[in-house]
């Protein structure tokens, strides 16, 4: 006997497609395999056995095309700012940044250096921010769990709009 013929199985399952969307756009970000400073090195540990980012999904691509998540590990200068611009533009949609340490934030220890930029927000679109110097592993995985959050709640109206 299969689940099929179970008698309290409904036959119908409906679900809003925005909802179904979001999850596995949420369940499956595969991110830029990119590294800028000492921050990536939180990053693959990461992504290595101990933490295990696969779990979440989480799957490198060495392609920007491939990609949906670019995580900002380090720190952006002048000179790289224009190349993480281009990576950015490369990627596939829908697609979001994860700023990881205080150098992607705002510049962190190197903020105000003359050839620094204070925030990888002034070159992409971010949508978490992860603080510390280096986050540890626990906390980049705060942070996507964070961005999973964001996007199952994309496109689909909050209460409190709905009202107004
Ligand atoms: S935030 Fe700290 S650990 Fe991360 S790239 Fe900057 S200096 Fe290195």
């Amino acid at each position: 006997m299969g689940l099929i013929d179970h008698e309290e199985l409904p036959g119908i399952v409906t679900l809003p497609l925005r909802r179904l969307v979001n999850w596995s756009r949420k369940s499956s970000l595969w991110y830029l395999l990119f590294g800028i400073a000492c921050c990536a090195i939180e990053m693959m540990a990461t992504g290595a056995s101990r933490y295990d980012f696969d779990r979440f999904g989480m799957i490198f691509r060495a392609s920007p095309r491939q990609s949906d998540l670019m995580i900002v590990p380090g720190t952006i200068n002048e000179k790289i700012a224009d190349r993480v611009k281009v990576l950015y533009d490369q990627m596939a949609e829908p697609r979001w940044v994860l700023a990881m340490g205080g150098c992607a934030i705002n510049g962190g220890p190197y903020h105000g250096e003359y050839n620094i930029v204070d925030g990888v927000d002034r070159v992409v679109p971010v949508d978490v921010y992860v603080p510390g110097c280096p986050p540890r592993p626990e906390a980049l995985l705060h942070g996507v769990l964070k961005l999973q959050e964001k996007i199952a709640r994309e496109g689909i109206p909050q209460k409190s709009a709905a009202r107004a």
